[in-house]
């Protein structure tokens, strides 16, 4: 199982450090090239803009679309912004994903915060039941899911913080950032 992370900006590095722990083989992806041979990609937290901007100016936007058609892609925070199709704003998206997305929806005062989630799908594929701690870091929410995009975890007021879209997944929060090594083995578990 090979999984690159993209390595444009933002805490990719965090990502592979998860991988390794959980023996998948990582990559880092800068280039179109990079994504030969890759089992899944992992699109790290960071600014959204910055991410969107660089893969525009490396030429990654239609080959990353073309490989989330065939693969399975997880976006974190700035990631899952990316992943979308529809945030309000003109920047550039991926639109792999039928989810709409508000960034910095958390509001200044409280733009980071942890809470423990329950998410069903995760205790499932990982035989586990104890509650997923999860960081936000000036998080997005998912205002709504369409088409083919189904709710994976919302928070106790309703509000979505991560979806799924057959082998896409979008999360408000940042799994690489706890110990907790059970969302990157469900991602692994999509992209085998
Ligand atoms: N606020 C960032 C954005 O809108 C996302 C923050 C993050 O990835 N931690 O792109």
């Amino acid at each position: 199982m090979k999984i690159g992370v993209l390595a444009l900006q933002g805490d990719f590095a965090e990502h592979i450090t998860m991988l390794k722990r959980i023996g998948a083989e990582t990559a880092e992806v800068r280039l179109p090239k990079h994504l030969e041979g890759l089992d899944g990609l992992i699109i790290p937290g960071g600014e959204s803009t910055t991410i969107g901007k660089l893969a525009v100016a490396y030429g990654l936007i239609e080959p990353l679309r073309e490989f989330g058609r065939s693969h399975a892609i997880w976006g974190t925070c700035a990631g899952a912004i990316f992943l979308s199709n529809d945030i309000g704003r003109d920047q550039p998206l991926l639109g792999l994903m039928s989810i709409k997305v508000k960034r910095n929806a958390f509001g200044r005062q409280v733009d980071s915060f942890e809470t423990d989630l329950e998410i069903d799908e995760l205790f499932k594929a990982t035989g586990t039941e104890h509650p997923y701690h999860a960081v936000f870091i000036r998080g997005p929410i998912i205002e709504s899911v369409s088409g083919e995009a189904k709710v994976l975890c919302a928070l106790e007021d309703g509000r979505i913080v991560a979806a799924q879209q057959g082998r896409l997944l979008a999360t408000s929060f940042h799994p690489e950032l706890t110990d907790d090594t059970r969302f990157h083995e469900y991602f692994i578990s999509l992209a085998s």
